[in-house]
Parts: structure tokens; sequence; C-alpha cells
């Protein structure tokens, strides 16, 4: 039988792009039965290896290197856009993640004359700008609506919504969507930004050494309402946005339908992670890549914030998650892969 959608997951071993390759495939998923392809900038991991992918290593800030490998997927339907990378400063970022985005829609939209959507994820600095400003700027007041206008500074999430709108009109009935989760609780040991398996890393090394699982931020972070996002629960809704007519040309946020404090569930976690001990044979990582101490010091630096799932809700997707299973479950696939201690 020949596939009814084709997808391009840009990012396929991110924190998202991983949840997108195990759940596009599967036989029950929106937009009938999916053929996928999979980029992302180095040889493919062991932990992602048992994806029913196309595996491509492209490295999409070289513009020839993108042409060549994605111009001849000529069958996709639909592109998800799940990737970044950091630079130093806002500017920067802008810049080069700006022409990330430009590369692959310039190598593909042209090409592919099937093309249908293209989904691109951003996320809530939409609302309060680029880690650099943070503290420094008046954002806008939580709950954050799909709906406020931009803030007045640099974000490179603006530059690729207007790379976006401007690719994607170049071609007849191609339709987007963007996507503007919270913090991500998700499984990748290749993602920038991963809160969990920092979390799990620190937890390790804290029972190796024998110290106390002390929280490492402020009070406000402990006391305060937050909100976080299923890496899975993302992946629902790009799918779901992908073949909904009634979702096209939108933005929505992204976040799991409930609020919690750090206090709550850092209590429930204590006897989960004291399990863990660090003399298992683990995956070899370089701790550099799997704890992300400045995104937990950011993360855990100030009050949490909270966004609005009314757009998303009112225009037909209602998926939602219980943050503390949801958390169980991310530690407990770090685990099951290796990341860390499994006892
Ligand atoms: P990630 O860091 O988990 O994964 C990035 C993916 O992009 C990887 O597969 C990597 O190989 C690929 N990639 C990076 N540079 C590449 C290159 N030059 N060529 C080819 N592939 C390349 O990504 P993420 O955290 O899902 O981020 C996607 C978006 O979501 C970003 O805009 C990010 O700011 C946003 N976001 C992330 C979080 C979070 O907690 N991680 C929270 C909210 C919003």
């Amino acid at each position: 039988r020949t596939s009814d959608s084709v997808a391009l997951v840009i990012g396929v071993t991110g924190i998202v792009g991983n949840s997108l390759a195990e759940i596009l495939p599967l036989p029950d998923t929106p937009g009938g039965r999916w053929k996928v392809y999979g980029v992302a900038r180095r040889p493919r991991p062991s932990w992602n290896a048992d994806h029913r992918i196309e595996y491509i290593q492209c490295d999409i800030t070289d513009p020839n290197d993108t042409q060549t490998k994605l111009s001849v997927l000529t069958d996709v339907t639909h592109i998800f856009y799940v990737s970044w990378t950091s630079r130093p400063t806002e500017a920067e970022n802008c810049k080069v993640n700006g022409a990330m985005l430009r590369n692959v829609l310039r190598a593909v939209i042209p090409n592919a004359p099937n093309l249908r959507h293209v989904s691109l994820q951003t996320g809530g600095k939409h609302y309060v700008g680029p880690f650099e400003l943070f503290g420094k700027i008046k954002s806008h007041e939580p709950p954050f609506t799909e709906d406020l206008p931009r803030l007045d500074a640099p974000n490179f999430y603006y530059t690729q919504e207007d790379i976006l709108f401007e690719e994607t009109r170049k071609k007849e009935g191609l339709s987007w969507s963007v996507h503007r989760p919270q913090v991500i609780f998700g499984f990748s040991p290749y993602s920038l930004m991963n809160l969990v398996g920092s979390l799990c890393v620190y937890a390790a090394i804290c029972k190796h050494e024998g110290v106390p699982l002390r929280f490492p931020g402020t009070k406000e972070a402990w006391e305060s309402y937050s909100v976080a996002s299923d890496a899975d629960l993302i992946a629902e809704q790009h799918i779901w946005a992908a073949v909904d007519p009634y979702a096209k040309n939108e933005a929505f946020n992204c976040s799991n339908g409930d609020v919690f404090r750090w206090k709550q569930l850092w209590k429930d976690k204590g006897p989960v992670w004291d399990e863990i001990v660090s003399e298992k044979q683990l995956q070899p990582t370089k701790l550099e890549e799997i704890g992300e101490w400045w995104f937990v010091d950011i993360m855990f630096g100030g009050e949490g914030v909270v966004d609005s799932m009314n757009q998303a809700k009112e225009h037909g997707f209602v998926g939602f998650r219980n943050t503390k299973n949801s958390l169980i479950n991310w530690i407990d696939k770090t685990r099951a892969f290796k990341i860390v201690p499994e006892k």
C-alpha cells in the first residue's frame, strides 16, 4: 500500500522530533498511513534507531547540503519543523535559525508538488522574550494567549514566523501552523534543553556522592504555579494541526492543561530517584550533553508562568496530560534507555 501522507521531520533526534518519529508511523495515527523522513545533524543514535523512519543526516545551516539532500524528497506532504540551534546572542540566533528554516523551505516547497502543510515549533519565549533579556524587558502578563502582540525585542521565533509566512505564501493551498510549548518533558539525550534528563543526571550525581537531593532553584520557582508540555502531547498537536482543516494558519499554545508547583512534584519524586545509583552500564553520553545546568538555572530562577489552552481547545485539539504522570513517564524512559542508572 502506498502512503497517504509523507512527513519530513526536521530535528528528528530532538525532544519532540523523537516523539514524532515514534508516533507518526503508528497504524492509528491521524492522517492515514505515514511514510516518515527524519533529518538531524549527527549520525543516527541507537536510541532513535527502532523508529520506522528514513533517517537523513544533513546540516541545515548549510544551504548546499540542504538543497542536495532535501530537494529530492518530492513526495513530502507535511513538514514538521522541530529544530533550533543556540548562538551567544539573540541577534545571531535570529540569523542562524532563520537561515536554517529558510534553507529547508526553499529546498522542499518548489520540489514537492503535494506539500500541504508546514508545522513550526517555537515556544513560550514568544511571550516573555529571549533568555538573554529575561527580567530586563516588560513581558506580557500570564496566562498567555496566542493573540498577544509581539514584544519589542529581538526574538528568533518572530524571525522564523515571518519566514514561514513568506515562504508558504509562495505555494497555492499550502497551510502553516505554529506551536508554542512551555518547558518540555520528554526524552532525548541530544536535546539542547531537556529538563527531565538534566534533573535525572543531577539526582544520580547527588546519590553517588551521598548528598541530599536539594531543589536547585529559587523559592519563587518552588512555590509558584508552573505549566509543562509533554513531548508526546506536542507531537499529537503537530499531527492534529497537520491534518485538521480547522487548525490551518493559526498559532497554538501547547501545554498539558493543568498547573503544578515544583514543591509538589519534588516530594513525589524522592522515592523514584532514590533508586538511582551510578554504577550501571549506561549509554556513553557526555555530561555536558545531558546535564544542561544553564537551562535548569533559568527554569528554576524565578516564578513559573502559565499559558492558556483555550485557542487550541476551541479549534478542536482537546489533548491533555497529567503533569505528574508525564514527569514519571519521562524519567522512566530516561532510565530504560540507560541514560541514567536504572537502580
Ligand atoms: P532539540 O534541541 O531537542 O532538538 C533539536 C533537533 O534539531 C535535533 O534533532 C538536532 O539534531 C537538530 N538540529 C540542530 N541543528 C541542526 C542542523 N544544523 N542541521 C540539522 N539538524 C539540526 O529541540 P527542541 O527543544 O524540540 O526545540 C525546537 C523548538 O522548541 C525550539 O524553538 C525551542 O526553543 C522550542 N522549545 C523547546 C523547549 C524545551 O524545553 N526543550 C520548550 C519550549 C520551546
